[in-house]
């Protein structure tokens, strides 16, 4: 935007500022004397009138709305696509290439789409989604005249000239052309798909003056391309190059001999609730500034200034900002605007207005690659050279207390948050928590903005050189690392973020923009500081304050004080931007974690199994001692708890509990259980299986698996972390059915972990609930038979928008529990928008099971068992309508979400599977001790000797590397050990099918039969070979990981 405000001393306060040596006043009146001249220089627009110009003739996209190459350049980078494959493919072939025949309607929109997608196809080697290039090209969004054409049209028609526009054009698929601009501005529009003629041919431009009934002498064109400008020209006509719209303007003013611009940009007239009473504001200006004259103030209000109301205000000649804290109740101490009594409702000051450039949008879309490199490098700059001034030497010592600054931006912030807390929303209470925990143990003190973004500098308009630095509103002593992060918020923000905006989903290499790392670097470069290392605890830190922020304006909206009318989409903003900060909080953590000393190393000191109690449940006590006692806390975020005797002693009791319930009740269950597998009445439940239920809820043995960190108020679950969970989610491992009995089982577990972590509270109502109180049952479904599922992105069933409902239509198989009587709820993944980027595509929709259009083709089975009365399903979704509030999250966030339901769930499989594997050995042992063979018992062969020792190494690798990915998830959270979860997903089942295939030959042919267990379980390990996603592609992972992080 160009145009910005500037310090005026109109307050005593104010005034003083300028006089003294005070900092940030100080360089306030250096630039004064910069923008003073430019100012003047804004002046100096005079009306010469008496232009010889009839009209002006303006091309439609480049000069009045962005052109297609500019739309194109960014629409690549964004979809990964090369560089000027859309601009290359729109030349290709001239005159009877797909764009021109498509500009002279000689082929529809879908056939250009149909011929120009496999040209680009073609030309850069990859698929190019053309449809969504031209979705984005004719979107609203994009396709929106430039204001300041707007303005210069006015200006050209209020002077009495006509106005045409001349474009290529063409029509959309609805048969209408497309022109995105209001046609009243037009005495002419002639387009090129309507005449079947286009530029350059020089019959279009006479076709033009025709209508206007002008000489080409009379009139001025406007084009951003060459051989139009060229065609004109050859005719006579007087034509302007446009590079850039401001540019342009500014040349035919010159050519005009009139100013086009005397709005001013980026105001509009005052929104009914910020109105200020004009007639105090006009009398204490006059009087302030000794103004004379009697001409009436003149109003406007900026879009800019999403907290406090910023206002332009013309007054004899002067041009000024003011800017006041919003009215109504405020949060305490926000909007520290106290420099000013009050003349309009609250405290305000006022600024001189001056000329400038303000980058709105971080990306610096339109700007060479070098020129934005530039431009965040000037912006560094200037931070380095506010963080390098003395305070005490320029008078600002007492600017703000010294020291301990995040500990009190800290009380400030939560103190704001929860004056204007809505709902609880876990992720700021992790933080609210985590970020006291993790202070940078050196703190420097400099002035310090707090405010420090790109849209707050105002720029030269020619050079990369930081004219200006607005809203200090914030400004304090503090850590000035505080402002490197907070410069760096929109690397980590997407585009479409509405009131930050982001460019996370950009490539920066190819914009020009160096990585937020980079930037830190170049921060420390210039202030001859140590490289940050814990500038990730900084960026959870500063977007921690922003979800605070957003929920201050959320607040404020919901009693109708916002400033800006975006505010009342900032509600669902907090979330989002919370879980940003944690995941940087978790970031922090696990460098933490790496960097820990083991100073004492664990030690198991015994460790038995033994006992053997039946041929089922021949399951011993293992104890170990490990470190010593553990505390909750330090169960929690200390040392990695090995046994389950180090666990706390609430916890420690539980897995007792567990034990003797499993004992008691669940392994002298299981033959029953399994006969009921077989018999007839299979795919109903098993009523022994219910009677268990209500025994093991009776017993608090019920929801163990949802993880502390999801559940932080234990609202849902027992409140364990993943350690805790993974001893005794072990311990249920040792028996097929236990999961189930204490509802804990997949895939319910990883279903009510989603509905917990992304649910709306009528989703948690409708469908948690039920399946907390184990009264109903889920599935999930994912995997297709048609395309490799083991690679979501080819997960092709639909999901179509119609009215207010989904409509889906899709192939599934290997649908868990899906036959089962008490599956109410199918939580089904698909794609809504096939053209979006590839991890955007899919969507996940909570589907309830009794909707029309469900049909079970059969069950599929595994080595010929059927997993009854679960199951797994191949089923077809036939126009199957699911209301539009069954989405979770919105359409697009199902990889989000799939990862997320995914992280823990996942590692439940493993910890079962040890368990698996530690009551097949327990097996195996005591039938080798049975048995004789060849004169002596099994046990003395030195084969069975070897294959126990084996068995045992083998169980407590995988143990250990289970609960240290478990661990690592409580400490540093899902994403930071994603490389030990991918691990050990790796490691586990294959790992469990060899102690079982060892328990299994050691038995003789028994061990094959449904006597025991153990076909079972092997059986079942083999599955979750892929049933957690092919080890393949476990395997890939990890290497990646290794690839990235450990070279
Ligand atoms: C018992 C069981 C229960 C299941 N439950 C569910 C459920 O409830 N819901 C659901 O949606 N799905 C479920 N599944 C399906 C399971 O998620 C898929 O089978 C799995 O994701 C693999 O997909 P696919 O079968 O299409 O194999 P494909 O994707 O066709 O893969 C076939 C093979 O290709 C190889 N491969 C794949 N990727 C790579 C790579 N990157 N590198 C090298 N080789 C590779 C692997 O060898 C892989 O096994 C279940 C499966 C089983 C066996």
């Amino acid at each position: 935007m160009t145009g910005c405000y500037f310090s005026l001393g109109l307050t005593m306060c104010v005034r003083n500022c300028f006089q003294s040596s005070c900092l940030q006043w100080a360089w306030r009146t250096t630039f004064l004397k910069h923008i003073q001249r430019r100012h003047q220089g804004s002046h100096g627009w005079t009306h010469l009138g008496g232009s010889t110009y009839k009209a002006v003739i303006f091309d439609m996209g480049g000069v009045l709305i962005p052109s297609p190459g500019r739309v194109a350049a960014e629409w690549e980078v964004q979809n990964r696509i090369p560089s000027g494959t859309i601009l290359k493919a729109l030349v290709e072939g001239g005159e009877n290439g797909p764009w021109m025949r498509f500009m002279r309607a000689e082929i529809t929109a879908e056939g250009f789409l149909r011929e120009f997608g496999r040209l680009c196809s073609e030309m850069s080697k990859t698929s190019v989604p053309v449809d969504s290039f031209f979705s984005l090209l004719t979107s609203e969004r994009v396709a929106k005249q430039f204001p300041v054409m707007t303005e210069a049209i006015t200006q050209i028609r209020a002077k009495g000239l006509r106005t045409a526009v001349l474009s290529n054009n063409f029509y959309l698929p609805n048969q209408k052309s497309f022109l995105p601009l209001d046609r009243k501005q037009f005495d002419v529009v002639v387009e090129s798909c309507v005449e079947g003629i286009c530029k350059p041919d020089l019959r279009i431009y006479k076709l033009c003056l025709e209508r206007l009934g002008l000489q080409p002498s009379e009139s001025i064109f406007l084009d951003d391309l060459g051989p139009n400008l060229k065609a004109a020209a050859s005719l006579g006509i007087h034509i302007i190059k446009v590079n850039d719209p401001e540019t342009a303007v500014k040349e035919l003013e010159a050519l005009l001999g009139f100013t086009l611009r005397v709005g001013v940009p980026n105001t509009q007239p005052v929104r009914k609730t910020m109105e200020i009473p004009k007639d105090s504001l006009e009398k204490y200006l006059k009087d302030l500034l000794g103004i004379q004259t009697t001409g009436p103030l003149e109003l406007l209000q900026f879009d800019h200034g999403q907290s406090n109301p910023t206002y332009y205000i013309r007054l004899a000649n002067r041009d000024l900002v003011l800017r006041k804290k919003p009215p109504g109740t405020l949060l305490p101490s926000a909007h520290a605007i106290e420099r000013e009594f009050s003349v309009v409702g609250t405290p305000f000051y006022v600024m001189e207005y001056c000329p400038g450039l303000i980058y709105k949008d971080p990306s610096l879309p339109g700007l060479e690659p070098s020129h934005r490199r530039a431009i965040y490098t000037a912006m560094n700059t200037v931070l380095c050279k506010i963080h390098s001034v003395d305070p005490q030497a320029v008078g600002l010592e007492d600017y703000g207390k010294q020291g301990a600054y995040i500990p009190r931006q800290m009380r400030t912030w939560v103190k704001q948050y929860r004056a204007s807390e809505t709902s609880t929303i876990p992720a700021m209470e992790r933080l609210i928590e985590w970020l006291p925990l993790h202070l940078p143990h050196q703190q420097r003190t400099t002035v310090v903005h707090g405010d420090f973004r790109l849209d707050n500098l105002v720029f030269h308009p020619e050079k990369p050189e930081v004219l200006a630095v607005l809203d200090w509103e914030l400004s304090t002593l503090g850590d000035p690392l505080v402002d490197v992060a907070y410069s760096c918020l929109a690397h980590y923000l997407p585009s479409s973020f509405p009131v930050l905006r982001g460019f996370n989903d950009c490539d920066l290499t190819q914009l020009g923009i160096p990585a937020a790392e980079e930037y830190f670097r170049m921060y420390c470069l210039q202030m001859g500081l140590p490289p940050t290392e814990n500038w990730n605890f900084y960026m959870a830190f500063s977007f921690f304050r922003v979800a605070a922020i957003l929920q201050g304006v959320y607040k404020r909206s919901l009693t109708g004080q916002a400033s800006s009318a975006h505010a009342e989409q900032t509600g669902k903003l907090t979330e989002f931007v919370s879980n940003l900060a944690w995941d940087f909080a978790v970031k922090e953590g696990f460098r933490v974690f790496k960097e820990m000393p083991f100073k004492n190393p664990l030690t198991r000191s015994c460790h038995t199994w033994a006992r053997p109690q039946s041929r089922w449940y021949p399951i011993g006590t293992r104890s170990y001692s490990s470190v010593p006692e553990a505390s909750p806390a330090r169960a929690s975020r200390g040392g990695l708890v090995i046994s389950p005797e180090s666990l706390s002693p609430p916890v420690r009791e539980l897995y007792h509990r567990l034990k003797h319930f499993m004992e008691q009740h669940v392994y002298p269950a299981e033959p029953e259980l399994q006969s009921h597998q077989a018999s007839a009445a299979r795919w109903s439940p098993s009523p022994l299986i219910e009677n268990l239920k209500e025994k093991a809820k009776a017993e608090g043995l019920w929801n163990l698996f949802l993880p502390l960190e999801a559940d932080p108020e234990k609202k849902y679950g027992a409140g364990l972390t993943n350690v805790e969970y993974a001893h005794l989610c072990e311990l249920m491992g040792t028996s097929l059915y236990a999961p189930e009995i204490c509802n804990c089982s997949a895939p319910d577990t990883g279903n009510m972990e989603l509905l917990v972590r992304y649910g709306t509270e009528a989703q948690k109502a409708r469908w948690l609930m039920p399946l907390l109180e184990g009264k109903a049952r889920s599935c999930f479904a994912m995997t297709e038979p048609q395309v490799a599922s083991s690679d979501a992105t080819n997960i092709e069933a639909s999901i179509r928008e119609e009215d207010s409902f989904y409509v889906i239509n899709g192939h599934k198989w290997w649908i868990t529990g899906i036959l089962d009587p008490r599956c109410q709820l199918c939580v089904f993944m698909g794609k809504t928008d096939p053209h979006a980027p590839r991890h955007q595509q899919q969507s996940v929709l909570l589907v309830p099971m009794d909707t029309p259009g469900i049909k079970i083709i059969r069950p599929l089975t595994v080595y010929g068992l059927e997993d009854a009365p679960g199951g797994h399903g191949e089923v077809r979704f036939e126009h199957v309508r699911v209301p539009k509030e069954n989405m979770v999250l919105g359409p697009g966030r199902g990889f989000e979400i799939a990862q997320g339901r995914l992280g823990p769930g996942r590692i439940h499989h493993c910890m079962r599977l040890i368990g698996f594997s530690e009551r097949a050995l327990a097996l195996m042992k005591a039938r080798v001790k049975s048995r004789v063979a060849f004169g002596k018992p099994l046990v003395e062969q030195g084969t069975v000797l070897a294959d126990i020792a084996q068995s045992r190494v083998e169980i407590e690798q995988a143990r250990l590397l289970v609960l240290r990915a478990a661990h690592l998830m409580d400490l540093a959270g899902n994403k930071a050990a994603a490389l030990d979860i991918a691990m050990i997903k790796m490691v586990a089942p294959s790992m469990a099918s060899r102690v079982i295939d060892r328990a299994i030959q050691a038995f003789g042919a028994a061990g094959l039969s449904g006597d025991y267990p153990l076909a079972q379980f092997f059986t079942w390990a083999r599955a979750l070979r892929f049933a957690d996603g092919p080890d393949e592609v476990h395997r890939a992972t990890v290497a990646k990981l290794e690839l990235k992080h450990r070279i």
